[in-house]
């Protein structure tokens, strides 16, 4: 379980403690990990500065700089996190981070993460409700978009200031006018606009590169000393997307999400911190096959195989270290690591006749974490 829990934290990246100083002026260099989080990291302890004199205070003494803008961000960001696929209603990157409250009757609340001016506020098509605040932090201009409202509910006009914190309206209920025909929940979403005319209001990007002008915010809210410590929680086939092909329970690690990835009908496990897309964060990687017995693809080469059983019903199982042979084009809509030498499980519920799980895991990935996702497997048929 320490295993686990150290690669999370590495995984997750920007966190008070490995940012301190060890000694009075000296920065730890031995992560071992790429500087992922490094975008609009303005508070002073988060420099890359391998050395420096000061010592920055403990984060836990400051104030943080920002607020969060709905109740349990971390514990309902469960369909549609920052850099996901999505082909539903809408198709491409999605852009924001989905906080899901199908559950809930009363009112709730959305406030202004920041001290700001409001940019927009107004019915828009695909949103409902729909609210824009420019804020200014550490001398940078950031937009935060706020999706999903009940306009009705809105208090504030744009040119209109707003202070951090601040209930600026409720959502919408779900499946009305109030949220264009949507769910219950707030679509949130940041971006540094490139110049005064830059307002946007796009959910989504067709291609990564457009999404590499939005900010993940979860890396906003680690910046600003706002984590959001995703807890682990466990895939539903009943309420997850992708759950209608996986009809499988799991856990998902702490700090991760999961993205269904239609063209391949797959289940990408990724790490909601970081840059780029899901697909570019990907951890653990789940397909399935009908088939009569174990099988391997003649795509890749098999450098070693073992038996073994996994998951809450001790499924058959078997293990492959497998690298995609030289001159085989890349895997589409794969993780880019799916082209290179990694160990993937596959399993098969011997009481069922033909469905196998194929659990491929980045080669990064801490051995425990990857163990814990197939320890915790449970087929539902
Ligand atoms: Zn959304």
């Amino acid at each position: 379980m320490l295993g686990l829990l150290a690669s999370i934290f590495l995984l997750i990246g920007a966190s008070c403690t490995k940012q301190l100083p060890t000694t009075d002026n000296q920065l730890p260099t031995n992560s071992g990990e790429p500087a992922a989080n490094t975008r609009g990291e303005g508070n002073a302890d988060a420099g890359s500065s391998p050395v420096t004199n000061a010592t920055p205070p403990p984060m836990e003494a400051l104030d943080p700089a920002v607020a969060l803008p709905i109740a349990d961000y971390a514990s309902r960001r469960t369909l549609k996190a920052h850099g996901e696929y999505i082909r539903d209603r809408f198709s491409g990157y999605h852009l924001g981070d989905d906080i899901e409250y199908v559950d809930v009757e009363a009112a709730v609340p959305v406030q202004a993460i920041a001290d700001g001016t409001v940019v927009r506020a107004a019915r828009v098509s695909g949103y409902g409700g729909f609210v824009s605040i420019e804020h200014v932090l550490d001398g940078k201009t950031v937009i935060a978009v706020y999706g999903h409202l009940d306009f009705g509910s809105v208090s504030r006009k744009a040119g209109e200031v707003v202070t951090k914190g601040q209930t600026i309206g409720n959502l919408g209920q779900g499946g009305t006018a109030e949220t264009d025909g949507e769910r219950k929940h707030l679509h949130f979403a940041l971006y540094e606009p490139t110049s005064s005319s830059d307002r946007r209001v796009n959910g989504y990007e067709s291609a990564p590169a457009g999404l590499a002008t939005w900010l993940n915010p979860t890396d906003f809210f680690n910046t600003y000393r706002q984590p959001v410590p995703t807890p682990s929680r466990t895939f539903d086939p009943a309420t997850d997307r992708g759950g209608d092909i996986f009809k499988l329970r799991f856990a998902i690690p702490a700090g991760m999400e999961v993205e269904y990835v239609p063209s391949l009908e797959a289940l990408n496990v990724f790490t909601v911190a970081g840059r780029g897309t899901a697909r570019e964060r990907s951890q653990v990687f789940i397909r399935s096959f009908d088939a009569s017995s174990f099988l391997t693809l003649s795509t890749v080469t098999l450098h070693s195989t073992e038996t073994l059983t996994v998951g809450q019903g001790s499924y058959d199982a078997r293990r492959y270290d497998i690298e995609k042979k030289a001159g085989v084009a890349d895997f589409v809509d794969q993780p880019g690591w799916r082209n290179g030498r990694h160990i993937v499980t596959d399993f098969h519920d011997a009481t069922g006749l033909d469905r196998y799980y194929v659990v491929a895991a980045h080669p990064d990935l801490d051995p425990a974490a990857y163990q814990s996702v197939l320890d915790s497997m449970v087929i539902e048929e």
